[in-house]
């Protein structure tokens, strides 16, 4: 039977709860969702409380009795929206996944056409606010993350933090979210060699509470990027990064001090007051720096038995044995 976990990471959404739960449930009864699925399929909700500090957990609580597909995790404190869907990615049993925000800004009634892009080959498909319901404060710094994303890793989908995704299981089995790197998802299962892809999902206002991010969302934004970044090119092979800039700074230090140096021999000109000289020394110093640094990630890196260098999509004719072996994404 095929089965579907969603998962909704919240924090002090009670007033959007009761709706939300309405709305999923309708979702999940559609006929078109029970046609891709094949009947009969089950689901499982899957609401993590990140800490909440109204009664939204009490009241998730009280609707399981009526409706036992709800699970409710609630963490020890409000951890983040990262940690929030890690937890949910744990403990979902699904064949497939789905996150959706708590607050009603995504419609649950676009899940089953991201089901059916799944379907059609996908192992990731995330939703496009095309028509984005928020204001400008936060369209305009979203507009930007978003193309430099793109720009970087040269994933072409428009909106890498919709709250509204679907997976299949493999894909978060194998993701492994830090810090506030939800936003990132779509780039770490790429990088994982997943597929990915999007569809416009429609976006609506919120309607109650309100957002749960402030400005320090650009800052959190931008170095989360920044590990990402380095996570996907560089986290087996940091030297690469490291070693080179420290090489280009060491022989650029190398090169001023040798001139310094024999237009002191050559030409007998003071060195003390020339302030290039201590430009030399920095470079040298740093060029050692990064150095050592890669170095020390390489250790890391190698020495680190979690996790494998890779992921094997599918195999022919293998024995269950050496299957096992095997990291089957
Ligand atoms: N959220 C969470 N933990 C947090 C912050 C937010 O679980 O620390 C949840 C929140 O309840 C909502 C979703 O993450 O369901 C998206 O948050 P929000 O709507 O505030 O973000 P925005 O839509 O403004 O980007
Ligand atoms: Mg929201």
């Amino acid at each position: 039977m095929t089965s579907l976990s969603v998962i909704v990471p919240l924090f002090n959404e009670r007033e959007s709860i009761p709706e939300l739960l309405d709305q999923l449930y309708l979702a999940m009864g559609e006929r078109e969702l029970c046609d891709l699925f094949g009947e009969p399929f089950s689901f499982e909700i899957i609401m993590v409380d990140d800490g909440s500090t109204d009664a939204s957990p009490s009241l998730i609580t009280g609707l399981i009795a009526s409706r036992p597909e709800i699970r409710l995790i609630s963490l020890q404190r409000n951890f983040g929206k990262t940690a929030a869907l890690s937890a949910g990615f744990l403990a979902a049993s699904g064949e497939y996944v789905c996150t959706i925000d708590a607050d009603l800004q995504d419609d649950p009634l676009a899940i089953k056409s991201m089901i059916k892009k799944l379907q059609e080959g996908y192992d990731l498909v995330s939703g496009w606010k095309r028509d984005r319901k928020d204001p400008l404060s936060k369209t305009l710094p979203s507009k930007l993350f978003n193309a430099a994303t793109r720009l970087f890793t040269g994933i072409s989908i428009h909106d890498f933090n919709c709250g509204l995704k679907v997976y299949r299981s493999g894909v978060v089995r194998r993701l492994e979210l830090h810090g506030d790197m939800h936003r990132y998802i779509p780039v770490l299962a790429q990088w994982n060699g997943f597929r990915v892809t999007e569809l416009p999902v429609n976006h609506r206002a919120r309607k109650f509470g309100s957002t749960k991010y402030g400005s320090s969302r650009f800052f959190s934004g931008l170095f989360d990027f920044l590990s990402v970044l380095f996570i996907t090119r560089y986290l087996r092979r940091p030297m690469h990064f490291f070693g080179m800039a420290g090489l280009v700074s060491f022989l650029f230090g190398f090169c001023i001090s040798l001139y310094v140096t024999l237009d002191k021999i050559l030409l007998h000109k003071p060195v003390s007051n020339r302030p290039i000289l201590f430009l030399g020394i920095l470079l040298l110093i740093l060029g050692v720096q990064l150095f050592s640094t890669g170095l020390l990630g390489e250790m890391l890196s190698t020495s680190s038995t979690k996790g494998t260098q890779f992921t094997v999509r599918e195999t022919a004719n293998l024995t269950p044995t050496q299957a096992k072996m095997l990291p089957i994404g």
